[in-house]
């Protein structure tokens, strides 16, 4: 069975591979997204968004949208949610003021510290919500895929703590690199799959995931792990990631009587940046900027710059920025970071780009080295490579940022990276 080539082609949709044109009112369709009239009931953002998926999955899809729209009506939900995340993922996670660094670059650089959390990045806060949404919803099993095994491993420990069994597809060349966490999914009791074809990374990954959905679509939960994909999923991942935001927002607000001037995360598929902005959206002085991963040039191959580079098409299920040739097809990317290594970005930054609310640059290979550098030596805290890289844009941008008070989500922490920063000197 085949139904990759069904969810990936942009001429199957028969959707613009040119970029809309910017909306006439931008701040009416911000106020769209903020009092829920987006995602519509097609599940889209503005242009963006949707559900291109085979029909065998649209009953599955439907009642997913179902049991969550009524779980996050549901107070006992909500209550046995939040004991989870106190007791289990540690929130809420702490907010740093980086004074070493503040005084060496001339900003007031504060961190929203993620890298604390259970397993070690914001990974947890989606893997725990669609899993107890998952008992609601019935189902026996649960599948995800994951690329630098940060997502396997918060699946596996949800997995773990509810009572399913687990099932993880991994591309055989992330398996082969990122042992250390094949290996924490094993004990926590998942299966994990290597995944053989096509880039042998997150993509395939993804791609056999869906396969084995559609195999059974009612009886199976597929906890996708970034905001990306069909509605609804977007809208569930970032609602369990808005924590992060709604968290950071008042414990700024308590620490400093003020909200910063500027908001950084960095942008894979864009879950931790969605969940952290949307603390934010509708305090218009506070200046929001995604960061990806500029890699080590702008040629097609050497970078995943998706928004920055990329043209709207149809990827794993959503309508939304794409890195992809004049024929459609799919650019290989680069990062030095596993995690923001993806040629697709979530609707909703697609969305959020298209009427100016945020920003989204590039940082390089180089920049997240300097991330990385400047946390360990000044801070005391070793990041992961995907969040160094809004660090390292900071200290690069630093000059024109004189006297700004800036927040930057820390999204994980970087053991994982070990190998990856030994290769590189650090
Ligand atoms: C997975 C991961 C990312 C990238 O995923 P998003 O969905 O863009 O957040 C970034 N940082 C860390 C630490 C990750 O584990």
């Amino acid at each position: 069975m085949s139904i990759a080539p069904i969810i990936n082609s942009p001429a199957a949709s028969g959707l613009s591979p040119t970029l809309p044109p910017a909306p006439a009112n931008p701040r009416e369709e911000l106020a769209k997204l903020l009092d829920g009239r987006y995602p519509d009931a097609r599940g889209r953002y503005g242009p963006f968004g949707g559900r291109f998926v085979p029909e065998t999955l649209i009953p599955a899809i439907t009642r997913l949208e179902q049991v969550a729209r009524e779980a996050f009506n549901d107070t006992s939900f909500l209550d046995e949610l939040s004991m989870h995340q106190r007791d289990w993922i540690g929130r809420p996670t702490p907010l740093c003021h980086a004074a070493n660094l503040s005084k060496l670059w001339g900003v007031d650089l504060w961190l929203k510290r993620e890298d604390l959390a259970h397993t070690g990045a914001h990974k947890i806060n989606n893997a725990l919500g669609q899993a107890l949404l998952a008992r609601r919803l019935g189902v026996q099993r649960i599948i995800a895929e994951t690329g630098a095994g940060q997502h396997g491993v918060a699946t596996a420990a949800a997995c773990a703590r509810l009572g399913f069994a687990c099932r993880v597809y991994m591309g055989a060349a992330d398996v082969e690199r990122q042992a250390p966490n094949v290996q924490r999914m094993k004990r926590l009791g998942a299966e994990v799959v290597p995944v053989e074809s096509g880039d042998r990374t997150l993509r395939a990954a993804i791609d056999e995931a869906l396969r084995d959905w559609v195999s059974d679509p009612m009886g199976t939960h597929y906890l996708l792990g970034s905001a990306v994909g069909p509605h609804p999923f977007p809208f569930l991942v970032r609602s369990f990631q808005s924590v992060i935001g709604r968290e950071a927002r008042a414990q700024f607000h308590e620490r400093t009587g003020r909200l910063p001037d500027q908001a950084y995360a960095c942008v894979g598929g864009g879950s931790n940046a969605i969940g952290f902005f949307h603390g934010f959206l509708g305090d218009e002085r506070v200046e929001l900027f995604g960061v990806e991963a500029g890699g080590h040039g702008d040629k097609p191959g050497e970078h995943s710059s998706t928004i920055a580079r990329g043209r709207p098409g149809v990827l794993h299920g959503c309508y939304s920025m794409l890195l992809q040739d004049e024929n459609g097809q799919i650019i290989d990317t680069h990062s030095i970071s596993a995690g923001l290594d993806y040629p697709g970005v979530g609707p909703e930054h697609s969305f959020l780009h298209h009427i100016g609310r945020v920003t989204y640059i590039a940082a390089s290979d180089d920049d997240a080295i300097t991330g990385v550098r400047s946390l360990c030596r000044h801070e005391g805290i070793l990041p992961a490579l995907e969040p160094s890289h809004a660090i390292g844009a900071i200290a690069r941008l630093a000059p024109s940022l004189k006297g700004k008070s800036i927040l930057v989500h820390l999204c994980g922490r970087g053991d994982k990276d070990a190998p990856i920063l030994q290769a590189h000197g650090v």
